[in-house]
């Protein structure tokens, strides 16, 4: 017998303590429990949360973001390195900035701004339209506006104009033909610029974004050219413009090693620019800083091997020795962290709506004159035990394999064959059971449980809401937020509402490497089933696309108000007619259209007047509608 489930097993089966340390927790009422400043703070329970916003009419699926949870972060990442500073008496700050790549949702934006004040973040604009956003938002006075990308002309005088705002905007040149755009621009608006240098360093990162360092990375100057700019900038009497040192290796960097690699490099080129007589003053170790989406603390890709002091200490030690060795005085400390900021602070809760799963339990006895192939699989069957599960397989998928020629002969009828796929199925479920008492599961058994799991049908779209599940194989935490207290009893991977057959999850976290599947809860008739996705703030909203029309979903903000919280905004997600007008469709002239169509169907007496109304009705009702399915 089992012993009895409770939610501690719960935690255990999904990993919370790991990744949702110190945001979400399961509570002793089976529900998730979010604490958006830390366990000592206020909770939310998220179930509770999403009842009350259905009953308010705001369906699944809703994104929440705990906008508290942006601040929370940011202090935690300001003050470890205010303690990495103290700690070595570094004689410099840090001033950290948030990329808008990896969320530009205003409010979200806001949130940074708001939360970042006691720290003086700023923020960091990959293209013209981010710069745009980064000057419209009210900073604190001694933050930093950060230009990276791609820049033209308008870009380049925008950020130099800006500079008159009593604004410190540093416009980091990505690639060496920028720097004459620059100097032109500045003489033209008699602006002197605050200039960076992204280096390409040779130390590159790991898995899915070490292209992004490297001799053949996108952007960034090799020391060749960084030589060639400091030249050029000294023909000019320009020196004293070059501030800041940049470079980024890449996104979710899971181990610390190519960290340290990378500082280290670039804290040498660092100094050696400062020898070489440029003003210096600025040192940005761009984003990289990882999340522990699988709980492992491992180097796994979907994991981080260090914890954010480590981070902190690791970039203040290496930089610290560096200028120490070549007395030359240490910069002002700026990290460009997107993923760390962003990523906890949303959820999304989507509703189970249908399940696929098979239960084929005990088959009946084939009678005896039935085809000797059934009564062969029948004894298969009755025979598994431990010893034989291999075996058994064997002889169970040969008869399956035989019925399928037998049939192809004309040897079989198709009432026979089915019968066949049966006792088949019969056996790999028996098999499967057995093999709970085995200790060691042959390879070629590993994969029968993946295949005798259910498929659980969600309101959602991987592609609109996790695209990078889709893109790039990314790892989310997935879970029930409610019944946590209960066993979960089934075995389910996910699909979404996409007719795309990569609109599914086959991949979840785990301690070790990743499972197929995940263990649910069987569905209980006239209740909801809500799981929720987690981490999901950082990229997924802004790479998410329409694949199917399914557009935006609802989104709500969440934020803590004394003991209780209070909905800061609410997010319409997008209906069907804007998401149809978005690939230049007029709802009217379709509904026209449809019109046209159903009057001469009712003059043909194909259609009554009633059904042409009851279409007509659906017809519009639908074009008013939510994308997702809705029970009305
Ligand atoms: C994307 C990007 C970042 C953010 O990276 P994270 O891994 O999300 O912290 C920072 N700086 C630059 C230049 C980037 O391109």
């Amino acid at each position: 017998m089992h012993e009895p489930w409770t939610t501690q097993h719960s935690a255990l089966e999904y990993q919370i303590q790991g990744w949702g340390n110190p945001y979400f927790s399961i509570g002793d009422n089976g529900h998730v429990m979010v604490t958006p400043t830390g366990p000592t703070g206020p909770a939310i329970n998220l179930y509770e949360l999403a009842l009350d916003l259905k009953a308010r009419g705001l369906v699944m699926p809703m994104l929440f973001r705990f906008s508290d949870i942006v601040g929370h972060r940011i202090e935690r990442i300001s003050k470890s390195f205010q303690r990495a500073i103290e700690e070595y008496s570094y004689a410099g700050n840090y001033r950290g900035v948030f990329p808008v790549k990896v969320n530009q949702q205003r409010h979200v934006v806001e949130e940074v701004a708001r939360g970042g004040l006691p720290y003086n973040f700023g923020l960091e604009a990959g293209s013209k339209p981010e710069l745009l956003i980064a000057l419209s938002v009210t900073l604190p006075q001694d933050s930093l506006i950060i230009c990276n990308g791609y820049k033209d002309t308008k870009y380049i005088e925008t950020a130099l104009l800006a500079q008159r705002m009593n604004k410190t905007v540093i416009i980091v040149l990505e690639r060496i033909e920028e720097v004459d755009t620059v100097l032109d621009a500045s003489q033209r608006l008699g602006i002197v610029p605050v200039l960076g240098v992204r280096a390409k360093l040779t130390s590159k990162g790991v898995g899915r974004w070490a292209r992004s360092a490297g001799d053949r990375a996108k952007f960034g100057l090799t020391t060749a050219e960084i030589v060639q700019l400091v030249d050029r900038l000294a023909q000019h009497q320009m020196l004293h413009t070059l501030q800041m040192l940049h470079f980024h290796i890449g996104s979710q960097i899971s181990s610390i090693i190519p960290i340290k690699n990378a500082m280290q490099e670039a804290s040498n080129i660092y100094v050696e620019l400062a020898k070489m007589g440029c003003a210096m003053g600025y040192m940005d170790v761009g984003g990289g800083l990882a999340i522990d989406y699988d709980g492992s603390k491992t180097d796994f890709h979907a994991s981080k091997n260090y914890d954010l002091q480590e981070y902190a200490y690791d970039i203040v030690a290496s930089i610290q020795d560096a200028c120490r060795k070549a007395s030359v005085s240490v910069p002002t400390l700026v990290s460009e962290s997107g993923r760390a900021v962003a990523a906890q602070h949303a959820v999304l809760v989507f509703e189970v709506v249908g399940k696929n799963e098979v239960r084929f339990g005990e088959p009946s006895k084939p009678p005896s004159d039935s085809h000797r192939l059934l009564l062969e699989l029948y004894e298969t069957y009755q025979g598994i035990m431990p010893k034989n599960v291999q075996e058994s397989f064997h002889d169970a998928s040969q008869a399956k394999e035989e019925s399928i020629s037998l049939f192809r002969y004309g040897y079989m009828t198709l009432r026979e064959r089915a019968q066949a796929e049966r006792l088949y199925w019969h056996c790999c479920e028996k098999i499967a059971n057995t093999l709970q008492r085995v200790k060691f599961i042959p390879e070629e058994l590993q994969d029968l449980d993946r295949t005798l799991s259910a498929i659980y049908y969600c309101n959602f779209s991987i592609f609109q809401s996790a695209p990078d599940i889709w893109a790039i194989d990314q790892l989310f935490p997935i879970m029930p937020i409610h019944r946590l207290e209960e066993r979960p009893t089934v075995s389910a991977t996910l699909a979404d509402l996409t007719c795309d057959s990569d609109g599914q999850i086959e991949n979840f976290i785990d301690v070790e490497d990743v499972k197929n599947t995940l263990n649910v809860h069987p569905l209980a008739e006239g209740e909801p089933y809500l799981m929720g996705m987690f981490l999901n703030g950082a990229y997924q909203e802004i790479l998410g696309d329409m694949h199917n029309l399914f557009g935006d979903t609802n989104a709500a903000h969440v934020k803590l108000d004394g003991d209780g919280y209070r909905i800061d905004h609410v997010v319409r997600g997008d209906s069907v007619t804007e998401v149809l007008r978005y690939v230049e469709y007029d709802p009217a002239q379709m509904v026209e259209a449809v019109r046209r169509q159903a009057e001469s169907a009712v003059s043909e007496r194909r259609l009554t007047n009633e059904q042409m109304r009851t279409l007509l009705d659906h017809y519009e009702a639908s074009l008013r509608s939510y994308t997702y399915l809705t029970e009305d």
